[in-house]
């Protein structure tokens, strides 16, 4: 048995330290010998007799220790997993799922799919009765209580990645901690890179009244701590002298200098999304080529939405004589580890969501990473040997302006998804509902306000019947799913639901330098109603030309992307059939199609204003400027109402996929919403 210190606290449980897993140079040796080196293998007993003791377990180790991929194989190689029942390990990110799940089926030497599964939104590769172990999203998880409310086929559930607390698994950690009162056979598990445990210990905590009246057999319920020691080597870190004004160009120039300067290893470089890193990569390689240099060298994106091959090629060890270099959102910050590591170019920031209650915007915002973020991303150039991190900001902005911790997700978004979810699952009191970060309750009268105009929540707060149910049981944003709804009655779904499932991706468009061709590609399909038609000529012509690749490459579309509308389509009108909606088309009446966008979106209107040469809108709530994004068919035109779906922050608020409108429809789709200053969400 393993030696615990058992303290007041809840078990923190700390082993003799275990030394780093280096795996020396390159071709990384068997898997099975590469997992007997982590650091969570000495763990191994620990950790399945905490499982075994405990209702929860909380487990923090450093980055590439084994949590992720290891822990759910031993719990199988226990037998949580017999008799049917299934281990689950939550993600925040979809590409972590996919690439943490196809990597446990080949260390198990499974096909994926089978044992080792992983489902995410629009993507289910399990098979019921057989799968064992089965990697999702956090989201996908919470979509699953509503058909399962206690989650009874998992034994295991654990929730990775907790650190990030993204908005999922906050919302997640607060119902699982309900399930475990009505489940006390359900083990839960919560993993983190980050010493934050103790809030986290905190939060599952029994009170001391609960504890008094607890049976005496059982696991324990509070939790327990289990350290991962293991560190990597140390990283030298370098700043800046200067403040940098174009990250991407200093991360090309830092880029090349390592690579004439430094010893071989592999090169990670953090940068914020598709836009930076895409146009990283080109540059990267045009001055690699102008200078000679790109004969030793490998230049890989990584981001979500990648293609299984493009994720494949990051992973595969590096031949010998090259120079790997991986531009990557920061998904490669802890939930995924790229073996060979030495070097790592830091920008600074990440793309995050900013949301703001009073002006009732939420913004994708690129904006600076927090000190403990900034650590893991150096923590990255240490897992073979000594390396060194570049950070292209100074050690004074590091020192004195970079925050110390993230903020999460919960308090810096929008609610409306969320609540309804909530709603959905029965908790009817939501500013009651135990939190592990309270909302502010701005943002949760705000979320009330809308989802009452959607016609998803009545005067009592409660889902209307039979709107607010179908509008929780489509996986969508709430105001999507009211898009679809509407658009049966409307007689346009089949338009609707292309729209829709483009409106889930990130772009149909190729990301290319060639800007006046793709604008010349653009006007080809572009239609004077915005960018939502637009998409509906891009997909008939897709259908025409036989779904050709051909057809997409000279047109400036990414094939991928509309074989992944094409599949998430047919997913929504399966649901769409499933709760009642008549799949219709409105042969080209777009009319209809506008008003069915109107009747989900109508919170994102905006006026041109008045005496604008500029191109400035205002929302018409909250009276925020806003301009048309460059990307849209109707930058330049700029009609005078407009409907947006999203918004960017770059120097400007940016919307994109913009769409015309009148402005009769809006009080026609939501009275309550524009007849008054601030209706009372209640409704009294
Ligand atoms: P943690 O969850 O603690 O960060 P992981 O379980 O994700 O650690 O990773 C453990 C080790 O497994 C990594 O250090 C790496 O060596 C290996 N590994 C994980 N994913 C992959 C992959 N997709 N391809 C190759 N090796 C991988
Ligand atoms: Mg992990």
């Amino acid at each position: 048995k393993p030696r615990i210190l058992d303290d007041e606290e809840g078990g923190v449980l700390f082993l003799a330290s275990s030394l780093s897993s280096s795996s020396s140079g390159y071709g990384y040796g068997s898997i099975e010998k590469q997992r007997l080196r982590l650091p969570v293998y000495k763990y191994r007993t620990a950790i399945l007799y905490l499982v075994e003791t405990h209702a929860t377990t909380i487990i923090v180790g450093e980055t590439g220790s084994g949590k992720t991929t290891q822990i759910p194989q031993y719990l199988k190689e226990a037998g949580w997993a017999d008799g049917g029942r299934v281990i689950a390990c939550t993600q925040p990110r979809r590409l972590a799922v996919q690439a943490v799940a196809s990597r446990v089926a080949e260390e198990m030497g499974v096909k994926l799919g089978e044992e080792v599964g992983y489902t995410i939104r629009f993507e289910d590769l399990t098979n019921s009765g057989v799968t064992m172990i089965k990697f999702l999203t956090d989201g996908v998880l919470l979509r699953e209580m509503m058909d399962d409310p206690l989650l009874t086929k998992y034994s295991v559930i654990m929730v990775d990645e907790a650190h990030e607390r993204s908005i999922s698994t906050d919302i997640l950690l607060g119902l699982l901690k309900k399930i475990q009162r009505r489940r006390p056979e359900l083990r839960l598990i919560i993993s983190s890179a980050t010493i934050e445990a103790k809030s986290m210990s905190a939060f599952f905590q029994t009170s001391k009244r609960h504890q008094g009246l607890e049976a005496d057999d059982g696991p324990r319920k509070d939790p327990a701590i289990l350290s991962v020691e293991g560190r990597g080597f140390n990283v030298q870190i370098h700043y800046v002298e200067e403040p940098v004004a174009d990250y991407v160009r200093a991360a090309v120039s830092t880029v090349l200098s390592i690579h004439d300067q430094e010893p071989p290893g592999d090169i990670l470089v953090f940068l914020t999304g598709q836009d930076d890193i895409d146009a990283t990569v080109q540059l990267l390689t045009e001055e690699a080529q102008a200078n000679g240099k790109n004969k030793g060298l490998i230049v890989l994106p990584l981001y979500s939405g990648l293609s299984r091959a493009e994720q494949d090629l990051v992973f595969s060890p590096t031949p010998r004589g090259k120079r790997k270099i991986v531009i990557s959102t920061n998904i490669a910050e802890t939930s995924l580890t790229l073996e060979g590591i030495v070097y790592v170019v830091d920008c600074g920031f990440s793309k995050q969501r900013f949301y703001n209650p009073i002006s009732d915007v939420e913004n994708l915002v690129v904006a600076p990473i927090s000190k403990a973020s900034a650590r893991q991303r150096a923590g990255r150039a240490g897992r073979i040997r000594p390396g060194k991190c570049y950070r292209l900001y100074t050690e004074e902005y590091f020192v004195n302006e970079m925050p110390a911790q993230g903020i999460p997700e919960m308090q810096r978004s929008n609610l409306v998804s969320c609540v309804t979810q909530l709603k959905a699952l029965g908790i009817d009191n939501i500013l009651g509902f135990d939190w592990p970060a309270s909302p502010a309750p701005e943002a949760m009268i705000r979320a009330l306000e809308v989802l009452y105009s959607l016609g998803v929540l009545d005067d009592d707060a409660k889902l209307t019947s039979p709107v607010g149910f179908q509008v929780a049981e489509i996986p969508l944003d709430p105001m999507i799913a009211k898009m679809i709804l509407s658009s049966s009655q409307l007689g346009c779904s089949e338009e609707i639901i292309t729209i829709a499932a483009v409106l889930s991706i990130q772009s149909i468009w190729v990301s290319t330098k060639l800007q006046k061709e793709l604008d010349e590609a653009k006007l080809r399909f572009a239609a004077v109603e915005g960018d939502h038609v637009t998409f509906l000529n891009v997909y008939q012509g897709f259908l025409r030309s036989g779904k050709s690749s051909q057809w997409c490459h000279r047109n400036f579309v990414n094939y991928h992307a509309m074989k992944k509308v094409i599949e998430i389509r047919e997913q929504l009108r399966r649901i769409a059939l499933r709760i009642g909606i008549v799949l219709k088309s409105c042969e080209r009446d777009m009319l209809v199609v506008r008003k069915a966008v109107t009747a989900g979106f109508f919170a994102n209107a905006c006026n041109l204003e008045a005496y604008s040469h500029n191109g400035m809108y205002k929302t018409v709530r909250g009276s925020q400027e806003v301009y048309i994004h460059p990307s849209s068919v109707l930058f330049r035109v700029n009609p005078k109402w407009v409907i947006y779906h999203s918004l960017v922050s770059t120097d400007r608020q940016y919307i994109r996929n913009v769409m015309t409108m009148d402005p009769s429809w809006l009080t026609e789709a939501a009275p309550h919403f524009f007849q008054y200053q601030r209706p009372d969400p209640i409704g009294h």
